[in-house]
């Protein structure tokens, strides 16, 4: 039986559900600013610009997103007639740092210490009780390390006021003193059975994700705590569908930073390297499917294509490289596509990464000095 997923969002990761849905007869719509957005080869855009809210309404049996900042009131209209996975109390509190740091804590998941800050004089009682240097972030909007300010001396207080003050709420949080980055990606279905991926260890390039690593290398300790902390959140939200939370590894353990309410580019791995990928498990999820097994094939590094298109033969050359392209065009930061490196050999990963790093034209945090040891 056809049923068909309408997906808040059409950029690359509807593209990657809408290509995960194809073979389960499963068609997708999406409801997006940009008509020819990379996910419009795959079904119906319904533009968000004229707006086409009601006609995507009607478009599809169930519904998701892949936007984390996918307006309230659309989601709230949706669910007078439809569902949506997942619930729309994940999706407010995964848009708002407060009140997702104050869920962590009261799940018991380790943060950093913050405070809500809303006028440059708390702001200034916020450094004295969190001691330097303390992140300032916008509680609301930020992504990919936007929106925040590192204050590392209490002259910059004005200065990081003056920069993020006009949004109004924001958070405080003391910095983290991390020696890696890893995220947790898990699945809940609609039995509320639940999957989870290896831990992938994070690289970042001014605050965009360059590559990920899977399994992240020393991860055997982290893998249960980081598995005992995703499964409280999903199962206290009653979450269903693909949930991300990112952590910082520290010397007394792993401390949450954030949770994204989708697919997640440090999961992009899994297409190739675990048996069911986050694309096909979300769709299952959403479908009321059962899950697939999100077992590991074989370490895989993911590397992102940012700003400009590489030589594709170039990349298609090295041994077990897989390349992705989310057909957009060329902008300095923007996510372009991903290649997921998967040799026969594990350790291979080393040279595969290195011999990237010579053909990507912004290979972000990669270089011909990398080293993989999985
Ligand atoms: P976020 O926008 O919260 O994902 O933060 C972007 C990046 O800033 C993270 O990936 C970290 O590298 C860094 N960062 C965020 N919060 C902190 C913190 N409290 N301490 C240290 N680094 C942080």
């Amino acid at each position: 039986m056809s049923k068909t997923i309408g997906i808040f969002g059409g950029g690359q990761l509807g593209r990657m559900m809408a290509q995960a849905a194809l073979p389960l007869n499963i068609q997708c719509t999406f409801y997006e600013a940009n008509r020819s957005c990379p996910a419009a080869a795959l079904g119906k855009v319904f533009s968000s610009a004229d707006p086409e809210l009601i006609p995507f309404t009607q478009s599809a049996d169930v519904f998701s997103l892949e936007f984390e900042n996918t307006p309230l009131a659309d989601v709230e209209l949706l669910m007078e007639h439809k569902t949506i996975y997942p619930p729309a109390e994940a999706l407010a509190i995964a848009q708002n740092r407060l009140l997702e740091k104050n869920l962590f804590r009261v799940l018991d998941i380790p943060v950093a210490p913050f405070l809500p800050v809303d006028s440059v004089d708390n702001l200034r009682v916020a450094v004295d009780n969190l001691g330097l240097p303390v992140v300032l972030k916008t509680a609301t909007g930020g992504y990919d390390g936007k929106g925040q300010f590192i204050i590392r001396h209490a002259e910059q207080i004005e200065e990081a006021w003056a920069q993020l003050g006009p949004a109004k709420s924001l958070i405080a949080e003391s910095f983290v003193n991390f020696s890696r980055e890893v995220s947790i990606i898990a699945v809940r279905g609609q039995d509320g059975d639940i999957k989870i991926w290896p831990l992938a260890e994070n690289h970042h390039h001014e605050g965009i994700l360059s590559h990920s690593i899977v399994p992240a290398p020393q991860s055997d300790d982290l893998q249960p705590v980081a598995e005992e902390y995703i499964a409280r959140l999903l199962t206290h939200l009653d979450y269903v569908g693909v949930l991300t939370l990112e952590l910082f590894v520290t010397a007394d353990g792993l401390y949450a930073n954030e949770m994204a309410p989708r697919v997640h580019n440090s999961g992009h791995w899994s297409i190739e390297g675990a048996v069911c990928s986050q694309f096909e498990n979300h769709i299952r999820a959403v479908a009321g499917l059962p899950l697939g097994s999100t077992d590991l094939i074989q370490p895989t590094v993911m590397v992102n294509v940012i700003g400009q298109h590489p030589d594709v033969a170039a990349v298609l050359a090295l041994d077990g490289a897989h390349l992705h392209l989310y057909d957009k065009s060329e902008r300095e930061g923007r996510k372009l596509g991903h290649i997921t490196l998967m040799p026969k050999n594990p350790a291979m990963l080393t040279t595969l990464c290195q011999q990237l790093a010579e053909i990507l034209p912004e290979p972000l945090a990669l270089t011909k000095e990398t080293q993989i040891h999985i």
